[in-house]
């Protein structure tokens, strides 16, 4: 009999007592349109109460933060394991988490170089190790065996000084001559030197050939010079006259420079042993807005964040204020001290291994030649990094570096990292709950990802993924959907099964989508060109080989490619701040091009991506769509209102006057838990409602402010039907599949996809001047193949209205409905960063090199 997860009575959120039984040791997606319910099975209800029976077991520590743990609204739950979410919104924003830290592959590399790393003076470049008197005379006898040498006791270096006292020291000791700035001299011909100068001193200690009889009289010699150099000898061959040099202890034998015994910390940036001292391991310094790249080690640019937003979004105006970071000077961005950067592996030191792909780091590794102790300790170490890196690399991210900061990945990139660390860790009986796996995704590439998913669980593991992409429901062992519709008018289970029940079952709106009984339409003739080409010249950031491009105004344009492949580079890095340059005229960070041409016609550049909309739970989407402002009019306009003297600030929740004064309208109160994220609690004097009483009972149609705000978008717009202006703005968000949201609802609770639909909204229900360049990114996250279908149809509306949209996309149905198709390639990468085709999509179809042809040609048969 089969093992399930058996869920019982699930109410949480939109959820309508809901139970399903979850077959353990299987790959299952949840699937159903955006706000259906998906989530709040999931993650709210399953992982919630797995993580929460996981903490209490840990019995000293649910009784200390018992608050902690809300119980979902659910009857019960069986069979549950311990869970893992994988999400993609993380809060990992720190600048000191990188791809390295992140995996654990940095950790072990830090080993590897603390184990068999070989120091050298970074002025000398001479192997720093320390030797001794038996390992000198093993040297001198097994290679330089009858030949006439000299000990030296090289007890000055660019020293100044009259060295007297020590003159006289070495004389008293027995030593006679002495090597002095480049000249023999007798000790006892000298009192002082010139005390101004520097001075090079080599004292003679004795001269003989390398004989196995004269071992014992080379080691006295070696004693002695060591002795009166402090650690240091210098050995002359006199044949060829060249020199060497040892050190007791672990210094440069020339000027000293000397390494402690290596551990790992010293190579970590995040320790003050390895960081470097001028930027503390961030590799950044001064936030400035124009930034010179510096030149890195091996010349390769340093790497800058690509966007970093400071700052509080408030209400209207989209206030990103992008800052750039400047590559530190004094580690060339590498975040390591000198002394971490002098220690080298195969004459690479860790910070340049951090530089390249992981593909290359995994080349140089399977190549390196390990031999001795060094063989011993560092072959086990090499294999645990080998086989992440190869982890990593199945599901699709050997393109990037361990360098890369964390902060500038992509959702999906960040979360299928994760995901490779969770093979590599090699867990058994665990649930992982997954957030739509295959974003940022090329289909060519979903295999990979789902062989690593299917590895996972065939180890004994459970899996579900909120997913709505057709191959990884073709390729589940059970598939749950949710619906019919979604918020209020979701919240049901309408099928269950495997693939072939699912799409048999008339119930199940994903099922006629995967038996092709419903479809995403796309237009039969393309639009003709009417208007000119925007032209950008040279791109060459990041991995772009110095592209050009002609993109059609007017029309429907979709950039595709593998991930990695210059996409974000290309459209976000360059094209849009550079366009934003010519047609707003201020400066903005770019990536470097030579030229821009035939933006003149254009009057708005907008882009629509998924960052927050806002950093506080006081924002909301109704404000930032500027709902909320028209809705406070109109009740300071009402009767009751104007006789109290409401004016429309007193139904903010953000201002003093009608606001609850004890949680100042945050309807809740923050309780900072130490080592935990913070919780929330509602404010016991408005209780959650936000407003003072007497706010409260003033009333439109029998509802309150803090009654509104807890509408969802479509109760709101039958509520508002009489009042067009507000009834506009909710409408475009509904249009956008977000009448599911509740007005008031924190824009701290918006996925990326959510926030990025919330801006697209916005854009709707402003008058178009038919002259905007709009970029998204991605714009089908979340997305059930029906909201695809709405999205698609919202797109082009707004190139028939004259605006030319540019989507990056790997989703096939947006892919088909573009009039123009541009994809970079061909892999991601150093391999990629080259266009590899422009046309239709009907000419992408006959495409017989591209990646992208093959998926569109199916697409386009049906
Ligand atoms: P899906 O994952 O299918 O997109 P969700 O489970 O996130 O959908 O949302 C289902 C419903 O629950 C929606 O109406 C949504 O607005 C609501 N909801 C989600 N999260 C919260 C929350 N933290 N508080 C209140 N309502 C929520
Ligand atoms: P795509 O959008 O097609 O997935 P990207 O433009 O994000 O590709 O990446 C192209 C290349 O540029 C990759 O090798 C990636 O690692 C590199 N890259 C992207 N952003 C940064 C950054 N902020 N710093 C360093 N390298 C970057
Ligand atoms: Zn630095």
């Amino acid at each position: 009999m089969k093992n399930y997860i058996r869920v019982k009575g699930a109410n949480e959120h939109n959820l309508k007592n809901v139970s399903v039984d979850i077959p353990k040791n299987s790959l299952i997606v949840i699937t159903g349109l955006s706000g259906s319910g998906k989530s709040s099975l999931a993650f709210d209800t399953i992982y919630a109460e797995g993580q929460r029976r996981f903490l209490e077991g840990l019995s000293s520590f649910s009784r200390q933060y018992m608050i902690q743990f809300k119980k979902p609204d659910v009857e019960s739950i069986q069979g549950l394991t311990p869970a893992i979410a994988i999400e993609q919104k993380t809060n990992n924003t720190s600048p000191r988490s990188t791809v390295g830290t992140i995996t654990g592959v940095y950790d072990y590399l830090r080993l590897l170089y603390s184990k068999v790393g070989q120091p050298k003076c970074p002025d000398h470049n001479l192997d720093v190790k320390s030797s001794d008197v038996e390992t000198v005379l093993g040297q001198l006898l097994s290679q330089h065996l009858g030949q006439k040498i000299q000990i030296l006791a090289p007890v000055a270096n660019e020293k100044k000084g009259e060295f007297q006292k020590e003159i006289s020291y070495w004389q008293s000791k027995g030593f006679i001559r002495a090597y002095i700035d480049g000249a023999w001299v007798e000790l006892s011909e000298l009192t002082k030197l010139a005390k101004t100068k520097p001075h090079n001193i080599d004292v003679l200690v004795d001269q003989l050939p390398v004989e196995e009889k004269y071992s014992h009289r080379i080691k006295s010699s070696l004693n002695r010079a060591f002795d009166i150099a402090s650690g240091l000898v210098s050995v002359v061959y006199l044949e060829t006259n060249e020199k060497s040099l040892f050190s007791l202890d672990s210094s440069c034998p020339i000027c000293g420079y000397s390494f402690p015994e290596l551990d790992p910390n010293h190579f970590s940036f995040n320790n003050p042993r390895g960081a470097c001292e001028e930027c503390k391991g961030l590799g950044t310094t001064d936030i400035q807005e124009d930034t010179v790249l510096v030149d890195g080690m091996d010349g390769q640019k340093s790497q800058v964040a690509r966007f970093k937003y400071i700052g509080e979004t408030h209400s209207d105006e989209d206030d990103e204020v992008p800052v750039h970071l400047k590559a530190c000077e004094v580690c060339f961005g590498t975040r390591l001290n000198q002394k971490a950067r002098s220690v080298f592996v195969n004459q690479k030191n860790i910070a340049e291994l951090s530089m390249m792909s992981m593909t290359k780091l995994k080349d140089f590794l399977s190549n390196l030649k390990l031999s001795g102790r060094d063989l011993a300790v560092g072959e086990k170490i090499v294999k645990q990094i080998l086989s992440r890196l190869q982890y990593l690399e199945n599901i699709g991210a050997g393109y990037l570096s361990l360098s890369r900061t964390s902060s500038t990945l992509s959702g999906g990139e960040s979360q299928r990292i994760r995901l490779a660390t969770q093979l590599g860790a090699s867990m058994v009986g665990v649930l992982y709950v997954l957030d739509e796996p295959s974003i940022g995704l090329h289909p060519r590439d979903h295999h990979k990802l789902l062989r690593h998913l299917n590895e996972i669980k065939d180890r004994g593991n459970t899996i579900i993924v909120v997913e709505h992409d057709e191959e990884t429901m073709e390729s589940a062992d059970f598939i749950v959907d949710i619906g019919p519709r979604a918020g209020e008018f979701g919240g049901e289970i309408k099928a269950v099964g495997d693939l072939q029940s699912i799409k048999n079952n008339p119930e199940s709106l994903t099922g006629q989508y995967l038996s092709h009984v419903k479809k995403i339409p796309y237009p039969e003739t393309r639009r003709q060109k009417t208007k000119g080409d925007l032209i950008l010249n040279n791109a060459s950031g990041h991995n772009l080989k110095n592209v050009s491009v002609s993109l059609p105004l007017g029309q429907l344009i979709g950039v595709a490619g593998i991930s990695g492949s210059g996409k974000s580079t290309l459209i976000i890095d360059t094209l849009y701040p550079a366009l934003s340059e010519k047609v707003y005229g201020f400066k903005k960070f770019t990536e470097p091009y030579d030229l821009i041409s035939g933006y003149q016609s254009l009057d708005k550049v907008i882009q629509i991506n998924q960052s927050p909309i806002g950093r506080t739970p006081r924002s909301t989407p109704a404000t930032y769509v500027g709902l909320f402002p028209l809705i406070r009019d109109l009740f300071a306009r009402l009767p009751d209102a104007k006789i109290r003297g409401f004016k429309p600030g007193h139904f903010s929740f953000n201002v003093k006057g009608g606001r609850c004064e004890t949680c100042k309208g945050h309807g809740q109160v923050k309780i900072e838990m130490h080592f935990l994220t913070d919780v929330y609690v509602p404010c016991e004097e408005c209780r959650g409602r936000r407003y003072n009483s007497s706010v409260l009972t003033i009333k439109f149609k029998d509802q309150s402010i803090a009654d509104i705000l807890e509408m969802s978008v479509t109760e709101a717009k039958d509520f508002f039907k009489n009042q067009n202006q507000i009834y506009v703005k909710l409408k475009t968000l509904d249009e956008v599949g977000l009448g599911y949201l509740r007005l008031g609802q924190s824009s701290l609770t918006l996925s990326g996809g959510e926030a990025q639909r919330v801006k697209l909204s916005r854009e709707l229900s402003k008058r178009s001047t038919g002259k905007t360049f709009y970029i998204l990114d991605e714009p089908t996250t979340g997305l059930h193949f029906e909201d695809i279908k709405k999205l698609i149809e919202l797109l082009h509306r707004l190139v028939d209205q004259g605006n030319t949209v540019l989507v990056i996309e790997h989703n096939i149905d947006v892919l088909k409905n573009c009039d123009f198709i541009l994809e970079l390639g061909p892999e991601g990468g150093e391999m990629g960063g080259d266009i590899t085709f422009t046309g239709t999509p009907e000419e992408l179809a006959q495409d017989k090199k591209s990646f992208t042809a093959p998926f569109v040609k199916k697409a386009l048969s049906f």
